[in-house]
């Protein structure tokens, strides 16, 4: 895939760990000599739920120096923890769709996650969002596989670099909540490998220490105990030398999970509490009795030390675990270590870029500071009455929802509300008058505040989280997608009296917004995510100019319900394991986006949409193939060759991840001007138009860059890279990567500022 640059110095040059891993490797070997059988088991069997004080823990073995292993959640934090940073979600860093900054968010929620003494941390997530409603998008990077892929490399990247092990979740098709560990997702091979495989292979480019199997079954095999998805594509294909965990209990079996390429058990018994594993004894007696062959151990716990060596935590200086997931309070096991730093300034700023500008009718926004009175309504804007911590792993909303629910949750260390922070700033002109009304079903009140006010903010939210808990008849998944709170008629009362009706949505997905979208009294929409603990003092930044948005969608907002082509499946009680529930993915690559496009179906706000305070005008687009580097060598050249030649990528360990398919191999540049009246930056868009005997969707996003700080009337080149792998298409019947059939420059190019906002468009160069 394509890293990209937009300064004009050279391509960048694609990360290789194998030399870390292959020493990581060696030492693993010398580490473990001395390890019998049931010690190297111990090694790839969790302790059991709640015997430790991580969410996961694998068991230390002092005689022979190993202090075991810490697993820790979130994807945006570290769980359970105090004195810790609550970053922005996972959607929301896709929304900003700035790389720098998702690095930087791994490595500081790295650091953190290290300072509390956790060795692994479990994310990034990469669902992919095939389902509006599906109640962990908001953890993951939204319904495009480049755009999550991206996300994912630089997390790792970012979290590794601190030291802590990455952990890529959850693998794969765990797509809804809903009977999650009972739904069969039928997915076909070339699905699997452009859309969903794909953060996971980009995830094995950056390194990543250890992949989390999902609890569902994909083609009629659990995750967890699927050689397909796990030996040949993860391990053979894309090259992985880390370990594969389970989800907690979705090990299913000793033997077949064994097989089938799960080195780990979590969190280490059958189900929580039931005091037996499928590892452990039972794995030590299929050894004893030659069902399972003692090398595959070997495997196992060589991969496991192994990226201990890799992140270098062998080191005397690696902090040990100085928290209690499961008892903050206990004064004698949690020693509260501040491991905050000055990461706020990141959650702010991230915060802000992530918010999406909807809509922007007569210059409704920025504020100029001078209104002369302001309305804040609707509770989404206002502090939860029983604190940011009022619900236990964020399950209920009843304030500024600022991430959803479940184990991808920390907790808030505080909160800014939209209402705090709007306040403060617009006071700092004290001849604004501010008021407030969070009675959010008493809509003639909300009238008569809103009349009359230069501008009214309503704030609406939408909620979602994992199965284990139920908010408002919400089983994880979104029963609807309407917004909370009585939201929409909330808008409406508003709206009908006040012409400036300001939109403030925090959700975890999209929403319908048709019943006022149009309102003309609804002058601007600003999507504000779901962006961490600093909520309100990032959306004041956009509000009052101090930030020119820059955030852009990573879904798609349909007009109805129905245009999404993928529903929620339910049948049955979800915890009812004796039925599967078998849900096909026939939609094949058209998810998101891409069915819109090849359905023509209009959405209301499409995939990378986003406004501006400001204009930009594309210009000048150039594509041109770089030169192979010299002194490659002759596999690499002769790999190349072939793949020129339109032969797929041949069958062999790491084939998919080989550097050559994924050096920047052609170079687009373009010039960005802003043409409007103020300072601001762009998210530039590359999207490819295969031609249609490929059978690829119309358009697909195969690069991006973001452009900041463009002054007013300043011009500057743009370049995206794109890869061979970004221009390739799975060929299932060699089962390789292959370039387009026919002439390279029949694949369009189109660069724009969304999926559906085309400003250039070219072709790749013929070879
Ligand atoms: C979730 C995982 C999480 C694990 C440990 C499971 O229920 O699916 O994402 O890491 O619990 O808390």
């Amino acid at each position: 895939a394509s890293p990209t640059s937009t300064r004009g110095e050279a391509p960048p040059v694609v990360p290789d760990f194998e030399q870390a891993w292959d020493a990581a490797f060696e030492k693993a070997r010398t580490f473990l000599q001395g390890f019998s059988l049931e010690e190297k088991v111990n090694v790839s069997t969790g302790v059991g739920w709640q015997n430790g004080r991580c969410v996961g823990n694998i068991p230390a073995n002092e005689e022979k120096g190993f202090p075991g292993l810490c697993l820790e959640d979130s994807p945006l934090g570290v769980r359970f923890g105090d004195f810790v940073t609550a970053f922005p979600t996972g959607i929301h860093a896709a929304s900003t769709w700035n790389r720098e900054l998702i690095r930087l968010r791994g490595l500081l929620m790295g650091r953190e996650h290290r300072g509390k003494g956790v060795n692994v941390a479990l994310g990034p997530m990469m669902n992919m969002g095939r389902l509006a409603q599906g109640g962990r998008n908001w953890e993951g990077f939204g319904a495009d596989p480049f755009l999550a892929g991206e996300a994912a490399y630089e997390t790792i990247l970012g979290l590794q670099h601190a030291g802590v092990q990455g952990c890529a979740k959850h693998y794969i098709g765990n797509e809804q909540e809903h009977k999650r560990t009972s739904t069969s997702s039928f997915i076909e091979d070339r699905t699997i490998h452009e859309i969903y495989a794909h953060p996971f292979m980009r995830s094995v480019m950056a390194g990543v220490a250890s992949v989390m199997c999902s609890y569902n079954l994909i083609n009629q095999t659990y995750a967890c105990e699927n050689d397909k998805t796990q030996n040949d594509i993860l391990k053979r294909e894309f090259g992985f030398r880390g370990y594969i965990m389970s989800d907690w209990q979705a090990t299913m079996s000793t033997y077949g999970s064994v097989f089938s390429g799960l080195d780990m058990t979590m969190p280490g018994d059958i189900t929580f509490n039931s005091g037996d594993s499928y590892f452990g004894g039972n794995l030590t007696t299929y050894v004893q009795n030659n069902t399972i062959p003692s090398n595959r151990v070997d495997d196992m716990a060589e991969r496991i030390i192994a990226a201990w060596f890799l992140l270098h935590q062998d080191s005397p200086d690696y902090p040990s675990v100085n928290f209690n997931a499961f008892h903050i309070d206990d004064d004698a096991t949690n020693e509260r270590v501040d491991v905050q730093a000055d990461h706020f300034r990141l959650v702010r700023e991230m915060g802000r870029r992530g918010v999406v500008l909807l809509k922007n009718e007569n210059s409704a926004l920025p504020l100029t500071g001078s209104e002369r009175s302001i309305l804040i309504a609707g509770i989404d804007a206002a502090p939860q009455p029983g604190g940011p911590n009022q619900f236990g792993d964020q399950g209920g909303n009843e304030g500024i929802l600022a991430m959803g629910w479940g184990s991808g949750t920390a907790n808030f260390p505080y909160l800014i509300s939209p209402y705090e922070a709007i306040q403060a700033r617009a006071r700092q002109n004290r001849s604004t008058l501010v008021d407030w009304d969070f009675m959010n079903f008493d809509l003639n009140t909300a009238m008569q505040r809103a009349a009359r006010k230069d501008v009214a903010f309503v704030f609406v939210n939408s909620d979602s989280g994992e199965d284990y808990i139920t908010v408002d008849g919400n089983e994880g998944d979104r029963k609807n997608l309407t917004s909370w709170h009585g939201g929409d008629a909330l808008i409406r009362a508003v709206a009908s009296v006040n012409p400036n009706t300001v939109v403030v949505v925090h959700s975890v997905g999209p929403l319908i917004l048709e019943d006022w979208v149009e309102h003309p009294n609804v002058t601007a929409i600003l999507w504000a995510g779901v962006s961490g603990q600093e909520a309100g003092n990032s959306l004041v930044d956009v509000l009052y100019g101090d930030y020119n948005p820059t955030g852009r969608l990573p879904y798609t907002i349909a007009k109805n319900m129905d245009d999404y082509n993928t529903q929620l499946l339910t049948a049955g009680d979800t915890n009812d394991m004796s039925h599967i529930l078998s849900i096909p993915y026939n939609e094949e690559l058209l998810i998101d986006y891409r069915w819109f496009d090849a359905k023509n179906i209009t959405p209301r706000y499409e995939f990378g949409f986003g406004l501006s305070y400001t204009k930009f005008k594309y210009s000048g687009l150039s594509i041109t193939a770089l030169p192979s580097p010299l002194g490659g060598s002759s596999d690499e050249t002769q790999a190349i060759s072939r793949w020129e030649s339109g032969k797929s990528t041949l069958i062999a360990e790491g084939s998919s991840t080989a550097t050559w398919l994924h050096r920047p191999a052609f170079k687009v540049s373009f010039t960005l001007t802003n043409t409007g009246h103020v300072k601001g930056g762009e998210i530039p868009q590359l999207y490819l138009a295969h031609p249609s005997s490929e059978g690829e969707p119309p358009l697909v996003l195969k690069g991006f860059t973001n452009v900041d700080d463009l002054e007013v009337g300043e011009g500057r080149e743009v370049v995206i890279y794109l890869s061979r792998h970004d221009v390739s298409v799975w060929d299932t019947e060699d089962q390789g990567w292959r370039r387009p059939k026919g002439d390279l420059a029949d694949v369009g190019v189109v660069v724009g500022a969304s999926s559906r906002d085309g400003r250039l468009r070219g072709h790749l160069p013929s070879l």
